[in-house]
């Protein structure tokens, strides 16, 4: 048993909130000017979330930095300068402890410290909330903001233990860095992350094998430095910029909705504007080309094939650029990478692709990786493998309600929330863009404030009523879900072996997890239904 000891503010506390990234941070201080108390607690040993542990070389964000920040003070977007399109991890994080230090967030939050488990009391509407080194909190709502893709997934080849190198995973990178100098590294995954690093190891790398099961969509981010005109001229408008944010589908300004067809127009004009939009830069950029290239697999396959006849034509050997094609999915249907350089690095002398699907990966052997015909010689192992997505770190926390359900149990076939923001049977736990909400077909932070914003009013609503207790309606949860299923079945995500389906996980349920009808739509539903005294939500007041 754990030296259990109640820590001596828990009794005073309103709120617990699970995580320290973007979400956590900014549930800590909306939370704060409202009057209530809560305390953060943070697995890793400082703050940061995602952007805490994901230091692999090349990693940054695929959303530009003039959206991918916070839009709830001017102060702050004002007086932060980010030197370049797309945000390279370290300037992130950078970011992130400077907006704790301004808002003075600090002594609220508690690092290294992993919850373990959570469980309510009907009787006392209160969570009691345990964490690995044993401490218990106690508070009436627990905030879960423990990121969509936070639980890394590292497959379970035979072997691993005995190898003799050295192995990292993307997504839990040693923040001192690694050198690759000189050595011969395998990198498993061709995902955003593996697509990211791959590049920069191979600059460094002596050889380096990429061990592909899937070929991957990417197109360029054409990433540059951000000009002080270009601060100045963003920064004299940010406010309008945010409106208009607010009014799009992926919650990112700058990118007027198309209003065509891609088979409304002729061939070469197409090719015109995907070659414009290629140019450009940027994932949304492209697939808001034409209207439905997210609906229609006639129209997907005219930009499918744009991309893929730039791998030929950038891919010198035929037979490598052939395995780079991506055939097993239309684009966009899987997270739409964005690279520097990701196909021409199959030009160096120093680069093998190797084709796991045909030939697999059977086990790690002490001094490298088996395939079922080939053996590789390897120093070190880069694991790109990526996250169980969306519920992982939810589930990863043993979360009950004394007579009730557990979370595990009731989720056993998949996830089930009410706007993603709750879930029937447990009471008083928020989710921060939670599976049912649109999260992760979104610009996260815009996702973020909105879900925040949201139950920092629900809380006070509660508060000014003297409610104690909320919990979703298993009806509205059940239309919810339905309806969740019905936008997704009318665009063509489904069709792809994604992890927004569980698909990267053995065992897990296939079900569709992200809300995909838009921000803007969504958010005017949760608006809706705060308007309508929290329709489709019990409130008690014992
Ligand atoms: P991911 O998209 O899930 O990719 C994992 C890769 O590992 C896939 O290529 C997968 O192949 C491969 N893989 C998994 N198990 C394997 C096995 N047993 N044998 C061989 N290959 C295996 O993970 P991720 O790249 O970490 O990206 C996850 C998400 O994080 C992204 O979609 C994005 O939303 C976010 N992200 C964003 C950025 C950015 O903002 N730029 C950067 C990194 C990550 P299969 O396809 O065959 O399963």
């Amino acid at each position: 048993m754990p030296d259990r000891k109640i820590d001596g503010e828990a009794d005073k506390l309103d709120a617990i909130v699970v995580g320290a990234g973007f979400a956590g941070l900014y549930a800590l201080y909306k939370l704060r000017t409202k009057g209530l108390r809560a305390q953060v607690l943070e697995a890793g040993k400082d703050i940061g979330g995602t952007w805490f542990w994901n230091r692999y070389p090349g990693a940054r964000c695929d959303v530009e930095s003039l959206e991918y920040s916070y839009s709830f003070s001017e102060e702050l977007q004002q007086e932060w300068n980010w030197p370049e399109r797309f945000a390279a991890q370290a300037d992130i994080l950078r970011y992130i402890n400077h907006v704790a230090d301004r808002l003075e967030l600090r002594p609220f939050i508690r690092t290294g410290t992993r919850v373990v488990s959570a469980a309510f009391d009907k009787a006392t509407h209160r969570w009691t909330v345990t964490t690995a080194n044993g401490e218990v909190f106690q508070a009436p709502f627990c905030i879960m903001a423990t990121g969509n893709l936070s639980l890394p997934r590292v497959p379970n080849f035979p072997g691993l233990e005995s190898f003799k190198g050295r192995w990292y995973h993307s997504g839990l990178w040693p923040e001192e860095g690694v050198d690759f100098s000189g050595r011969r590294i395998g990198v498993i995954g061709t995902g955003s992350s593996g697509i990211q690093m791959i590049p920069v190891i191979a600059e460094q790398a002596k050889r380096l094998f990429v061990f592909q099961r899937t070929a991957n969509f990417s197109v360029p981010a054409v990433n540059r430095p951000i000009t002080p005109e270009v601060d100045r001229s963003h920064k004299e408008k940010y406010r309008h910029w945010r409106d208009e944010a607010k009014r799009t589908p992926f919650g990112i300004a700058g990118h007027p909705p198309p209003t065509r067809s891609a088979l409304e127009v002729a061939p070469e004009e197409r090719e015109r504007v995907y070659e414009q939009k290629w140019g450009t830069g940027g994932n949304i950029s492209f697939l808001y080309a034409y209207n439905d290239l997210l609906v229609n697999k006639d129209s997907n396959e005219t930009a499918s094939e744009f991309v893929r006849n730039k791998i030929r034509s950038i891919v010198r050997d035929p037979k490598v650029a052939e395995l780079l094609l991506p055939s097993d999915h239309p684009i966009g249907t899987k997270r739409l990478c964005l690279d520097d350089g990701y196909f021409e690095t199959f030009n160096s002398a120093n680069v093998t692709l190797v084709d796991v699907r045909s030939d697999p990966i059977v086990e790690i052997t002490p001094s490298g990786l088996r395939t079922e015909t080939r053996e590789f010689g390897l120093d070190d192992i880069a694991f790109a493998t990526g996250f169980d997505a969306m519920t992982g770190a939810l589930l990863d926390i043993d979360m009950s309600v004394q007579g009730g359900p557990r979370l595990a149990d009731k989720w056993a076939h998949g996830p089930r929330t009410y706007l993603g923001l709750m879930t029937a049977g447990i009471p008083n736990l928020f989710m921060i863009t939670g599976p049912g909400s649109p999260s992760v077909k979104t610009n996260m932070v815009a996702s973020i404030e909105q879900h925040v914003d949201w139950i920092a009013d629900c809380l006070q609503y509660l508060r000014d009523k003297k409610i104690r207790y909320i919990e979703a309606d298993e009806s509205a949860e059940n239309s919810w879900v339905a309806h969740v299923n019905d936008v997704a079945d009318a665009t063509l995500y489904p069709q792809a072996n994604s992890w927004y389906v569980g698909a990267n996980i053995p065992g897990k349920p296939r079900v569709f997890m992200p809300y995909v009808a838009g921000l803007d739509k969504y958010r005017k539903i949760c608006d809706e239904v705060a308007a309508n005294d929290y329709r489709g939500f019990s409130l008690k007041s014992r």
